[in-house]
């Protein structure tokens, strides 16, 4: 069971070696149902003992796991797919209890993480090395692929089971086995998909889960039979964890926050644009790092824009999603985060932004509700317009033209991505090609990539080399191997012995 019962609430378990153990924590954080802000599970706040016992179970799997052919290891996926499938409903449900987001954003995102399998259920024909014969006279060369060894996973809240999702079916089709540290927000989807992998014939350690915070998180980084570490969370932790990963000899892979720019040109479809702009701004209750938060209209684009996306925020439903109800936008993960992104919005009026749409207004009677806020003529200097929010807001910040537009964006730490909307292809090509962002969008609000491309952050939404997910993921998580091969042949030729590669010139 990978959840005991208790009298008080439930308390999550470990995954070590195919079994569901108990931590060794003394410590635990409260799992919230952010709807009702009832607590509906305890987390143990794991550290060194329990990431040891796990890397170890995951070290003994290894071997054995590698040596199993590729084939073998994707018909795993496989079955995983099927599994994720049929039980595509509950792992939504469970995701909108622990999130708070709505079942149909559940749904997308839980079918984006299959996307993932299915991406990782084809690894054997991306797999290949290369060759290269007669690379000097009787000799080749050839590459093969390896895995690392243990790999481990880091996640945020904002996304339980689909940010895992992008991480291990890649790594263990690759060869390696892994060690997940959900977000302890959040830690209940993924236990609930860890039982379809062991269903689906996951050897034993293949797969393992530890849980916790930053105790958890440094034991991971500093751990010496971990191998890489793939991590998605904020800028200041992801910057963390790349230099601390990077200094222990780990491959670390860490995707930070964002701060993404809606470009809308005055030739736009306004009405779509206003829609698209909405559903990007506000979806998943503003905390996707690929949300639109900061929207850029150019000279009479805002007169177009505004009145109408004003109005049509102005009367979404906000409420609990848990509930027969189906509201177009639900609850924060916590009241601390409410409060944190309270205060974004009182710094944003208090630094002269014009509360257009106000969402501190918003009550409910219980759960961590905030309703969406659209703060106007923000300017380039302000908190709202530098910083990652990360809740429903939108900050506008009108400008005279595409120039200063990509000017706004040069200015960005961040870097993950950027959207027009014009029916200019002129405009268009120019945005694209110049703007300080790793995923761009031309008239698509949330331009993420799917499984089959790298999630490609740039600036300080990225720290590493290797993105994550596509082939890029299938790098990350494999070592090249190069053979250079020379077989001597019976002739009188080849009994005189000459160095292929080191023999000097003329
Ligand atoms: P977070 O950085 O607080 O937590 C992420 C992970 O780091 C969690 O597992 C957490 O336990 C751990 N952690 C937290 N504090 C730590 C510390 N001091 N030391 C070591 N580990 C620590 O992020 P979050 O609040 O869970 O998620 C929201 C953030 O994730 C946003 O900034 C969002 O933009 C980002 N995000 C980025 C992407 C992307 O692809 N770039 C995708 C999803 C979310």
């Amino acid at each position: 069971m990978a959840v005991a019962e208790s009298k008080v609430v439930t308390t999550c378990k470990l995954l070590v070696g195919g079994e569901w153990v108990s931590s060794s924590a003394t410590e635990f954080g409260d799992v919230f149902n952010p709807s009702s802000g009832e607590v509906i599970a305890r987390v143990p706040m794991g550290g060194e003992a329990d990431v040891n016992r796990a890397a170890e179970a995951a070290q003994a799997a290894f071997l054995d796991w590698a040596e199993t052919p590729i084939v073998e290891r994707a018909r795993v996926m496989f079955k995983f797919k099927s599994l994720l499938e049929a039980r595509y409903e509950e792992i939504a449900k469970l995701v909108t209890r622990e999130h708070g987001k709505t079942l149909a954003e559940a749904r997308a995102s839980v079918q984006r993480g299959i996307e993932v399998v299915e991406f990782a259920c084809g690894i054997p024909s991306l797999f290949n090395g290369d060759i290269l014969e007669n690379i000097a006279r009787n000799v080749d060369c050839e590459t093969v692929r390896h895995p690392l060894g243990v790999c481990a996973g880091i996640t945020p809240f904002n996304f339980p089971a689909m940010v895992p999702l992008w991480m291990y079916p890649i790594a263990l089709t690759c060869g390696n086995t892994f060690l997940l540290k959900p977000s302890e927000k959040v830690p209940l989807s993924s236990m609930l998909i860890a039982e379809l992998l062991m269903e689906a014939g996951l050897p034993k350690g293949v797969f393992n889960i530890v849980h916790g915070g930053k105790d958890c998180v440094n034991a991971l980084l500093t751990h010496p039979l971990i191998k890489a570490i793939s991590f998605v969370g904020s800028t200041n932790i992801a910057k963390y964890v790349y230099e601390r990963g990077t200094a222990h000899s780990k491959r670390v892979q860490a995707a930070g926050g964002a701060k993404n720019h809606i470009i809308i040109m005055p030739d736009a479809n306004m009405d779509l644009t206003s829609q698209a702009l909405q559903a990007s701004a506000f979806g998943c209750a503003g905390d996707r790092c690929m949300a639109g938060s900061l929207a850029v209209p150019v000279g009479e684009a805002a007169e177009m824009l505004m009145p109408r996306l004003i109005e049509s925020t102005s009367k979404m439903k906000i409420g609990p999603t848990d509930g027969s109800d189906v509201p177009d936008m639900g609850p924060l993960i916590s009241a601390e985060h409410v409060a944190k992104v309270r205060g974004f919005i009182d710094a944003g009026e208090k630094e002269g932004a014009a509360v257009a749409l106000d969402g501190r207004k918003v009550k409910q009677d219980k759960g961590f509700f905030l309703g969406p806020t659209i703060l106007d003529k923000a300017k380039a200097e302000m908190t709202v317009v530098k910083e990652e929010i990360f809740g429903p807001v939108l900050s506008v910040v009108r400008v005279k033209t595409i120039e200063d537009a990509i000017e706004l964006g040069q200015k960005c730490p961040y870097g993950n991505g950027a959207v027009i909307y014009t029916s200019s292809g002129s405009a268009a090509r120019e945005f694209k090609h110049r703007f300080n962002a790793g995923m761009i969008g031309i008239n698509v609000g949330v331009p993420a990539s799917m499984a089959w491309f790298p999630f490609t952050g740039w600036n300080s939404s990225f720290f590493g080399d290797l993105h994550i997910q596509g082939k890029e993921g299938i790098q990350f998580y494999t070592q090249q191997k190069m053979i250079m091969t020379r077989w001597f042949a019976p002739s009188k030729d080849d009994a005189k012995f000459s160095d292929p590669v080191w023999k000097p010139k003329g």
